[in-house]
C-alpha cells in the first residue's frame, strides 16, 4: 500500500483523502491552520448561518453534489430560491436590474435588453448585431477577457457586465483574466456559432428535463461539508503544521513539518500554488516556477446583520454588483435570506458583503465594517444600525487565470508526469470553484490508486 502525505486541508486535500480512504488507501493531511476546511468556513450568528468563505456551488457542475450524495447528506441540500433570482447592477448612482434573459453575460430576450438603462442605445444595437456573427475561419489564440466580450457587444458590455460579474467569482481583472480558461463554453460557443447569444438560444432549445435551481449548498452551511467529509476519511491521519520545505528521496519525497521529517511515497500539494511553489524548488526548478507565476488574489467577506424590518424595503433580489468604474471597496453584497431563506430567521436580513485588493486587506475590521456601512447606505439606502458584523480575511486566496494560464498549465502537469509520485489539486488549475477543487482531489485519489 502506498503511503500518501496531503498539503493542505482545504476542500481539494480533503475530497483526496477522502477517495483515497475510498480506495483503501490511508494518507496524512497536513493543514497549516488549526481547523480544516480552508476557505470554507461556516459560523452561527444570532441564528444565522454565516458563510466566511464559499455559500454555495454551482449546480451544473456535479462532482460536490456527487460527493455529498457518498456522504449521505443529500437531504441537507437546498437550492437557491431562484425566483427571488434579479441581481441588481450599480449604475449612475442607481441599482438597475441585470435584465431578464442574460446568461452570465451573454443576453438572449430582446425586450428587457431594449428596456434596460444598464448600458447605452449603440450598445444595444450592437449586442443585437452580435446575433449575425459567423464562425470564424481561423482558431483564436487566448485572449483576456475584455477582449474577447468586447469583441462581441463592445466596452459597455465589459464595463457592466463581465467586470461585476467576474470579481464577484475571481476578485480579478478581465483586461487579465484568460477568456478560454475562465469563459471555455463561451469560447467553444464562439467557435461553433460565431454568435455566443445565437450559441445559448441553441443550446437551451436542446436541454430538456427539470430545471434544477443554479446553485445549491448545505441546510447548515458547507462547513457540515467539511466534518462530514472528515469523518468519512477514516483512514486519514491529521497534523496540524506548515510544510517548510519538500525534498525528494529515492522512490518517494520527505517533508519538513515544524522541525520533524515525514516521508511519503506520493505527495499531493493541495494547497495554493504559491504555497507549492516554495516547496517544490529541489523537486524540480520549472515547475516550482510554473507555480509561482499563477497569481492570487485576496478576498473579504464581511457579515452585516440587520433587524429585517429595518431593510424589508432594501432586500431586493440575491443582491447586487458594483462594476469598477463605479466603486471603492465595495465590489459585491447577496442578501442571504433572499438567496437561501433557510440560513437567516424571520425577524433577521444577513447581507453577504465583499471587498477585495491589498487596500481593503490593509485595514483594520473597524475600519472595513464603517466602510462597508456607509458604501451600503450609499448604494442600497440601508440607513439601518447593523446588529452584528463579522470580517473574513482570505489572504492571497483567490487564484487568477490569466491569459496564456491553459498553456502554463499543460506545461506544468507534463513536467508533474514525469515526476513519479507528486501531484497537485486545488483552484489553481482548472476551476476555481467548490465542484472543481472537488473533482481535483477526487482524479488526485485516483492517479495515486490506479497508476498507470
Ligand atoms: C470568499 C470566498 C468566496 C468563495 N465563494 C465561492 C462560492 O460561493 N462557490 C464556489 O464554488 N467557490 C467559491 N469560492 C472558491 C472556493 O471556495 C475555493 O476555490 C476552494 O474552496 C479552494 O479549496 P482548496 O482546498 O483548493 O484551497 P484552500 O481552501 O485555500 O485550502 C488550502 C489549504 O492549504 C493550507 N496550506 C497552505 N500551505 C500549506 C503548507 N505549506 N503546509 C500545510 N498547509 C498548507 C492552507 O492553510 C489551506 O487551509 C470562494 C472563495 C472565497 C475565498
Amino acid at each position: 500500500m502506498p503511503s500518501v502525505a496531503i498539503v493542505g486541508g482545504g476542500i481539494s486535500g480533503l475530497s483526496t483523502a477522502y477517495y483515497l480512504s475510498k480506495a483503501g488507501i490511508s494518507s496524512t493531511l497536513i493543514e497549516a491552520r488549526p481547523r480544516l476546511g480552508g476557505v470554507i468556513q461556516t459560523e452561527h450568528i444570532q441564528n444565522c448561518v454565516v458563510e466566511a468563505g464559499p455559500d454555495s456551488f454551482i449546480s451544473v457542475k456535479p462532482w460536490a453534489m456527487d460527493l455529498i450524495r457518498e456522504l449521505g447528506l443529500e437531504s441537507e441540500v437546498i437550492g437557491s430560491n431562484d425566483g427571488e433570482r434579479v441581481t441588481y447592477i450599480r449604475r449612475r448612482k442607481r441599482l438597475v436590474p441585470l435584465p431578464d434573459g442574460v446568461q452570465m453575460l451573454v443576453p438572449t430576450k430582446v425586450w428587457p435588453m431594449v428596456a434596460t438603462p444598464l448600458v447605452s442605445w449603440p450598445t444595444k444595437i450592437r449586442m443585437g448585431l452580435e446575433y449575425l456573427r459567423r464562425p470564424r475561419s481561423q482558431p483564436c489564440d487566448d485572449r483576456s477577457v475584455a477582449e474577447f466580450v468586447e469583441e462581441h457587444y463592445g466596452r459597455e458590455a465589459v464595463d457592466y457586465l463581465a467586470e461585476p460579474l467576474l470579481a464577484g467569482i475571481y476578485g480579478g481583472d478581465p483586461a487579465e483574466l484568460s477568456v478560454s480558461s475562465v469563459l471555455p463554453r463561451f469560447v467553444d460557443l464562439e467557435s461553433r456559432y460565431g454568435s455566443l447569444t445565437r450559441g445559448v438560444l441553441s443550446e437551451r432549445s436542446r436541454q430538456n428535463g427539470p430545471r434544477q435551481p443554479l446553485f445549491r449548498t448545505l441546510r447548515k452551511g458547507l462547513g457540515s461539508l467539511v466534518d462530514a467529509l472528515w469523518k468519512a476519511t477514516g483512514r486519514t491521519s491529521v497534523v496540524h503544521g506548515t510544510v517548510k520545505a519538500m525534498e525528494p528521496l529515492r522512490g518517494g519525497y520527505r517533508l519538513r513539518i515544524a522541525g520533524e521529517w515525514l516521508t511519503a511515497d506520493h505527495v499531493v500539494l493541495a494547497c495554493e500554488a504559491h504555497q507549492a511553489a516554495l516547496l517544490t524548488p529541489v523537486v524540480d526548478g520549472r515547475c516550482a516556477e510554473l507555480l509561482a507565476s499563477i497569481g492570487y488574489n485576496s478576498s473579504i467577506t464581511i457579515a452585516l446583520g440587520f433587524e429585517r424590518n429595518a431593510v424589508r424595503d432594501q432586500m431586493r433580489g440575491f443582491g447586487f454588483l458594483v462594476p469598477k468604474r463605479e466603486r471603492r471597496q465595495l465590489l459585491a453584497c447577496t442578501w442571504v435570506g433572499n438567496k437561501f431563506p433557510d440560513r437567516v430567521p424571520e425577524t433577521l436580513a444577513l447581507l453577504r458583503c465583499f471587498a477585495g485588493g491589498d487596500s481593503a486587506m490593509a485595514e483594520s475590521d473597524d475600519a472595513l465594517l464603517f466602510a462597508m456601512r456607509q458604501e451600503v447606505r450609499e448604494i442600497a439606502g440601508v440607513r439601518a444600525q447593523p446588529v452584528f458584523g463579522e470580517v473574513f480575511r482570505w489572504p492571497r486566496s483567490m487564484a487568477q487565470y490569466t491569459v496564456g494560464h491553459g498553456q502554463r498549465i499543460a506545461e506544468l502537469e507534463s513536467r508533474l508526469a514525469a515526476l513519479a509520485g507528486l501531484h497537485v489539486a486545488g483552484n489553481a488549475y482548472h476551476g476555481i470553484g467548490v465542484p472543481d477543487c472537488v473533482r481535483m482531489g477526487k482524479q488526485a485519489a485516483e492517479r495515486i490508486a490506479n497508476p498507470t
